[in-house]
């Protein structure tokens, strides 16, 4: 997508693209935190019924949030456009000629391509705020699903920021530097670099990344811990580490997750789901988990992420020197202002591919559903535990099957449901 909701689902991004696979959808890419919804806590053994008015509620919340969301692609594309066809991107390129032109390679002027992408950084973010603190903050309040203070969402925004902002600057410095030395290949080094980096990510967010935000706690010994180690055992898999989330502390949404790769690779139970669910639910909650560990969900998601992102990079690279040959204003390839080129092209590529990337995505989770229900043999517990986390989390049961094909990278509840049912029905078949 454009830089706008790019930069808002940023810290998100960290902890979850080629990161951790959650238990359940979390539509609102806008919003950084897994949305949920606060549920009286419930006596394990009353049996859990969909509420017809928290589903009613979730269903405007959905529709406030997709308004949102094409709101903030709106707000992009007019940003690009403007910095492309208003001349502005040549504008800025000009007012910043005052910065040193130093050369440390050919071609490649570091403080102005630095200079230039802090600029737009800045405005951009600028730009993006009003609508990051209505969907990030304003919105999951007045639907009860935040727990979260005013400065506790402020101090989340800087942190995000503070790890996103170095972390791009080198990107960009980097790939400036490629497209100065070696402009026919400087998509495949680009490609790879980020595989590098989204490998590195990918194994630090459990232990460098996510605590930052949230802190994880090692679940003690216990029913729960002890039912995790009895699947793990089944599936001939080891479980490194089981943790416990405290996600109470900024929203009333129950989820757990897989995260890390390698050594740091782990499953994650959110606080919220620990308190309010039966051992059984628990359970199958962690079969899943299991399953996209068993499955290596991780390290195919990442592989899928970097053969379509090399695909987008080459897509710009085509772009870039259709663009940067006919039109007369651009210095060459390393020429600042084809930065909001190069956004444009690669928001262009993400938002087409992101219906084929979600279709992946929902597959590895049904996947892991099917796992689940074999492993524990449990389907009630997990059509109570869908049927919850549909009530707290605010989660439409049956979205459009428009809007799940288009923006779900899990199966919707109904059809996690009806899975369920339909694995219940073939196990008592004789
Ligand atoms: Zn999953």
């Amino acid at each position: 997508m454009g830089m706008l909701p790019a930069r808002v689902a940023r810290y998100r991004a960290f902890a979850s693209e080629g990161g951790p696979r959650d238990f359940v959808q979390d539509v609102a890419s806008v919003q950084p935190e897994p949305s949920g919804q606060p549920e009286p806590s419930r006596e394990p053994s009353e049996p859990v019924a969909l509420d017809p008015e928290r589903q009613r509620l979730a269903k405007r919340y959905a529709r406030q949030r997709q308004a949102l969301s094409l709101v903030n692609l709106g707000i992009s594309a007019v940003v690009i456009l403007v910095l492309l066809f208003g001349g502005v991107s040549f504008a800025l390129r000009d007012t910043l000629a005052g910065v040193s032109g130093w050369e440390p390679l050919p071609s490649w002027q570091p403080l102005r391509v630095g200079a230039y992408f802090l600029v737009l950084f800045a405005a951009t973010l600028v730009i993006g705020l009003p609508l990051s603190y209505y969907s990030g903050f304003v919105l999951p309040h007045r639907y009860g699903l935040s727990t979260e203070s005013f400065g506790g969402w402020v101090l989340d925004f800087v942190k995000g920021l503070a790890i996103s902002l170095p972390i791009e600057l080198l990107a960009v410095l980097f790939v400036y530097a490629l497209l100065a030395v070696a402009p026919e290949s400087w998509w495949l080094w680009t490609g790879l670099a980020m595989l590098f980096v989204t490998v590195i990510l990918a194994q630090l967010a459990p232990v460098l990344l996510v605590p930052i935000f949230y802190k994880l706690t090692p679940l003690p010994d216990g029913d729960v811990r002890r039912r995790a180690l009895r699947l793990a055992e089944q599936a001939r898999t080891r479980v490194r580490g089981i943790y416990s989330m405290n996600l109470s502390a900024k929203t009333t949404a129950a989820n757990a997750m897989v995260m890390g790769l390698g050594t740091t690779r782990r499953i994650i139970v959110g606080d919220t789901l620990l308190e309010h669910y039966t051992p059984d639910e628990i359970e199958v909650v962690l079969a899943h988990e299991l399953g996209h560990q068993v499955h290596n969900d991780i390290p195919k998601l990442i592989a899928v992420e970097s053969v379509t992102t090399l695909g987008g990079l080459y897509l710009v690279n085509v772009v870039l020197h259709a663009v940067v040959g006919r039109v007369p204003e651009y210095h060459g390839l390393a020429d600042p202002a084809t930065m909001p080129l190069v956004a444009a092209a690669l928001g262009v590529f993400a938002l087409v591919l992101l219906p084929l990337t979600n279709g992946f995505s929902r597959w590895v989770e049904r996947q892991a559903d099917v796992y689940a229900l074999q492993s524990t043999g449990k389907a009630p517990a997990f059509i109570s535990a869908m049927t919850r986390l549909a009530n707290q989390n605010l989660a439409e049961v049956e979205p459009s099957p428009v809007i799940e094909f288009l923006l779900y990278n899990h199966p919707s509840i109904g059809r996690r449901l009806a899975l369920a049912r339909e694995w219940e029905a073939g196990e008592s078949r004789p």
